[in-house]
């Protein structure tokens, strides 16, 4: 698979300045950022290749080594790229994008390690009339917190990190390779600058150490099953001072014994005697703001739904309640004594010769089977 040029990618001339090269992958980054694009693999894909050539052409020495030897002089599989890179989430949102969407100005230059915090997602499962009618609940989740022992710094105390004595505290080395010198993340502090010769017990040198932490999180009335409540900055710590990311809270409803739910509509199951069916009467039903009832009108058939207006659920962004739908099912008798039995061998009887006059649905489903079966 051939690459394309990175100056073609940007949508820049060769000789472009760093300026002009940072200005074409804001404007591409913002605009196949997969924040925008959600889903969306070919943004996705564009998104990735515009960082590529961003990260290549705004390093003074790749851009020199790219410009000599082509993608050959900057590409790691060749043997001759930094070393392993961690990618992953604040790969991906981190770096520059702290610049364009949320401010850190300056810089002048220069590769910063600076990571907003990776977002979270929390899943959470509340009843039916939980998200009819709102909530507030709380939450514990992990978070890493400052180390207190070390106030951070990972070192014993007592004592302090130590500049890196490998990269002299700059996070990067240079390595002769061939034709090429090449700046590497320092394999000895990672890229820090700091070394710790006697790290923190309690932390074993990280300078974070995972505890937990209450939040209390108001679920809106009307919140539905996929609802994303976002607490800005309770996600992940930012990295060397970045911003924090967001937690997600997702909504999950638990299955209702009764009720099942279809945006802001209701439905239930209405089952009625065959008698009720047949002769009318009023049946109690019940709705989230307790029992109603419902006229049955006579020759109700299976089947059948009646709406009840306004008993639905009113969503998190619209006006008005939903209906709440109960869904006929025509009982038949059951555990029926002997004299039970002969009074319904005699309903039959009685109707034997206009037997098609009391059952609706079915002679016009013998109408449809006859006109099946002539054609
Ligand atoms: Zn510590
Ligand atoms: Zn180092």
């Amino acid at each position: 698979m051939s690459k394309r040029d990175f100056y073609e990618i940007l949508g820049v001339n060769r000789d472009a300045s760093e300026d002009e090269i940072k200005k074409a992958y804001r404007k591409l980054a913002m605009k196949h950022h997969p924040d925008r694009n959600p889903d969306n693999p070919a943004a996705e894909e564009k998104f990735k290749e515009a960082k590529e050539a961003y990260e290549i052409l705004s390093d003074g020495q790749k851009r020199a080594a790219y410009d000599q030897y082509g993608h050959a002089g900057v590409d790691p599989q060749s043997g001759m790229g930094g070393g392993g890179g961690g990618g992953g989430f604040a790969d991906a949102f981190g770096g520059i994008f702290d610049e364009i969407f949320g401010g850190r100005g300056g810089g002048g230059g220069g590769r910063s390690n600076i990571y907003r915090g990776a977002d979270l997602r929390y899943n959470l499962e509340i009843t039916l009339e939980q998200a009819a009618h709102g909530t507030e609940t709380k939450i514990r989740i992990p978070t890493m917190e400052v180390c207190e022992p070390c106030h951070g710094t990972g070192a014993k105390a007592g004592t302090q990190p130590k500049t890196c004595p490998t990269c002299n505290g700059s996070g990067q080395v240079r390595l002769q390779q061939g034709f090429f010198s090449i700046q590497q993340t320092c394999p000895k502090c990672h890229g820090t600058g700091r070394f710790i010769a006697d790290p923190c017990k309690s932390c074993s040198g990280a300078g974070r150490i995972k505890q937990h932490k209450t939040l209390a999180v108001k679920i809106p009335a009307g919140v539905d099953e996929g609802d994303r409540i976002r607490l800005a900055g309770e996600g992940e710590h930012g990295v060397n001072g970045g911003p924090p990311g967001d937690l997600y809270v997702q909504i999950h409803l638990k299955a209702h014994t009764v009720f099942t739910r279809d945006h802001n509509d209701l439905h239930c199951e209405m089952p009625i005697s065959f008698t009720t069916a047949a002769l009318g009467g009023e049946i109690e039903i019940p709705t989230l703001d307790g029992a109603a009832a419902i006229k049955i009108p006579s020759e109700t058939q299976s089947g059948r739904v009646f709406r009840l207006r306004g008993k639905g659920i009113k969503g998190v962004r619209s006006h008005t309640h939903g209906d709440l739908m109960c869904h006929v099912v025509v009982e038949t008798p059951i555990n029926l004594t002997d004299r039970q039995k002969e009074l319904l061998k005699e309903l039959e009887e009685s109707s034997r010769d206009t037997g098609s006059k009391h059952n609706p649905r079915a002679k016009s489903w013998m109408d449809k089977v006859k006109e099946f079966f002539e054609d």
